[in-house]
């Protein structure tokens, strides 16, 4: 529970509404993880509370990184003027204007964490780039909504960096840039993506609005997308038309950080999005195969998430907690489409695309935690599970409303094709719901009920019943029935896809949790086992080192080959593990060899997978 600052603490605000906060922001120490900022705030005496950003639109989580807040300075003209903490609220800072005071100057310093995960709130900088969010810089009054607070930003960034960023621009001189005064959500919706490696991409030349892929790196050779890809983007940005039917920004801006020393993560804004990936996400197949529906989601969240957002996720400011229990169909409904959007953008294939999801059905499929928690409770406790650890994740759940989000959207997809005898699909009511005039950003709350209204206004079909079967349910199994309504089958094989090992790749771990049950990061640490899979039945836990498999040091290869000999013969395979200073030998007791999830075609059904990630533009 957070304590809310009651609303008259901030009376001494603003003479005139429209005055601007004057926010001057020096990025040119972002090499050396500090960035200084100052504000001058229009004020008159009196009490003043400023709060700084607890509530990070996008992360659905108390997420403002206070601790790296530093350097507090309060002046009048030449004069000190003393702040304190609010006792209780740690975002909140009380300061008592003098009499005839009509302005103060605010100056903080921001510590930007080197080699941190986590979101924005990671690492964000590297000697050769930054991305630089707003919320990070500023403090604002308490008391008035955040689209009502008006906001006049500057920004030096180091000496021959270039940007980019939705904010639009004023003026420009040498390395400072004067954005365009701007209420203070859509600046904290408009980060700045910058370095000294730094490339744009037209990805709509000659028409309206426009869309920008601008890149950031910590090499110049990062920066050589192939032109194949381009084209693949420039599709998506087609694709995005054809889907919704109508676009609400003034033009959208890519801000894609190519870095192998930033946090990887998306995170959706209005008109732009912050997508980090690892330097060689553009020049290596495997690696973009790997991250290939990112961006893909993220512009999606435009749509779902920005312009129509639950009403528990459309505060006012960044101090009133958010809901989170509709994240079913902001981040699920976003995972579905960014997932067919990437096929249709020629961003995957097919194939890529069915491993894809053949992978998010076992990992749901195979929760034992779906038997004490619905998914429901996954959304409602969103904010205590993005920093979750990952031991153990099938008994806890995790942030199960994006793959699960997954399956039951495409189920609502194949049932509104099927019901309606192939004249309607999700496409229609992404174009009633998300659609509309194309414009400015704006945004469109809504509830469950609203949701069931317009499902059923493409298709008449009893969907309340049908969404809160499955967002409540304690079934141990998951809801295959888009998959095998749609005409395929999950199975199992012998043989991990491409995909598969893309992903083994990148995240740099071996994944046999569908046969021994375990994850394996490369320094052999077991990352997680499976409840009830074969390894921890012997007793292996997450967290210790696997150090030996048959008395063989460890090695991905010489696990996978001790796997394959246990399928022909009844021996256990002995695991030698460290556990702190003590070691351990366990019989695994695992004899049904590899196992991969893949999909297969049910001939018997038409195939309406093939049809859903068809491209709709010409
Ligand atoms: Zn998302």
């Amino acid at each position: 529970m957070k304590y809310l600052i009651p609303l008259l603490m901030s009376i001494a605000l603003l003479p005139a509404q429209n005055a601007p906060v004057e926010l001057s922001v020096d990025a040119t120490d972002a090499p050396r993880r500090l960035i200084h900022s100052s504000m001058v705030f229009p004020v008159k005496p009196g009490e003043l509370t400023l709060l700084y950003p607890q509530w990070v639109p996008g992360e659905h989580g108390p997420t403002g990184p206070i601790a790296d807040l530093v350097g507090i300075r309060v002046t009048a003209g030449a004069t000190a003027i003393p702040w304190q903490r609010d006792p209780v609220n740690m975002y909140g800072f009380h300061v008592t204007v003098p009499a005839g005071v009509n302005s103060i100057t605010v100056k903080i310093d921001f510590i930007m964490p080197a080699d941190a995960g986590g979101f924005s709130s990671g690492s964000s900088a590297t000697s050769e780039m930054a991305v630089l969010n707003w919320n990070q810089f500023l403090l604002y009054p308490a008391g008035t909504p955040t689209d009502k607070l008006n906001y006049r930003a500057n920004l030096k960034v180091p000496r021959g960096w270039r940007y980019g960023s939705a904010l639009p621009i004023a003026t420009e001189s040498g390395d400072t840039v004067q954005f365009q005064p701007s209420s203070l959500t859509t600046l904290i919706d408009s980060p700045v993506l910058s370095s000294a490696h730094f490339r744009t991409i037209d990805l709509s030349p000659g028409s309206e609005p426009k869309h920008y892929l601008h890149l950031a790196s910590d090499s110049d050779a990062a920066l050589e997308i192939p032109p194949a890809e381009v084209e693949h983007y420039k599709k998506l940005v087609l694709e995005t038309g054809a889907l919704f039917g109508a676009r609400h920004y003034r033009d959208y801006h890519f801000l894609l950080s190519l870095s192998d020393h930033v946090a990887h993560f998306g995170l959706e804004h209005h008109e732009s999005s912050d997508d980090r990936v690892p330097e060689r996400f553009l020049i290596d197949d495997s690696l973009r195969r790997s991250e290939s529906y990112l961006l893909p989601h993220e512009m999606t969240h435009s749509w779902n998430g920005k312009f129509r957002r639950p009403a528990g996720l459309a505060t006012p400011d960044y101090e009133q907690p958010m809901k989170g229990d509709l994240l079913w169909v902001y981040e699920g409904l976003t995972e579905y489409l960014g997932e067919i959007l990437t096929p249709r953008s020629g961003l995957s294939t097919p194939e890529l695309y069915r491993e894809e999801l053949a992978a998010t059905a076992a990992d749901v499929d195979n929760k034992v935690g779906r038997q004490w928690r619905p998914l429901q409770d996954t959304a409602t406790a969103a904010q205590t599970l993005y920093g979750a650890r990952g031991d153990y994740d099938d008994y806890r759940r995790g942030v199960d409303y994006y793959p699960e989000g997954t399956l039951i959207w495409l189920e609502t997809d194949v049932l509104i094709r099927q019901l309606s005898n192939g004249s309607k699909s999700l496409n229609d009511f992404c174009r009633a719901f998300h659609g509309g005039g194309n414009g400015k950003p704006e945004v469109k709350p809504y509830t469950f009920n609203d949701i069931v209204t317009a499902l059923n206004n493409v298709q008449p079909y009893d969907w309340a019943a049908f969404l809160r079967k499955r967002l409540d349910s304690t079934d141990p199994h998951a809801p295959l029935g888009g998959i095998t309504g749609s005409g395929w089958k999950l199975i199992y094989t012998d043989t991990a896809g491409q995909l598969w090992k893309d992903v083994e790749t990148a995240r740099k771990y071996t994944n046999v949790t569908y046969s021994v049950g375990m994850k394996i990061k490369e320094d052999g640490t077991v990352a997680d086992v499976r409840i009830g899979g074969p390894a921890q039945q012997a007793g292996i836990a997450p967290a210790v080192k696997l150090i030996a498999v048959n008395n063989r040091a460890y090695t991905p290869a010489i696990l996978h080959d001790a796997i394959a000999k246990a399928a022909k013969d009844s021996a256990p395979t002995e695991m030698l593990v460290r556990d702190g200073e003590v070691f351990h030998t366990f019989r695994v007791n695992y004899h049904a060899g590899e196992r991969y999830p893949h999909l297969v075609r049910d001939e018997s059904k038409p195939d309406l997978l093939t049809a859903i990630i068809t491209p709709l533009s010409k």
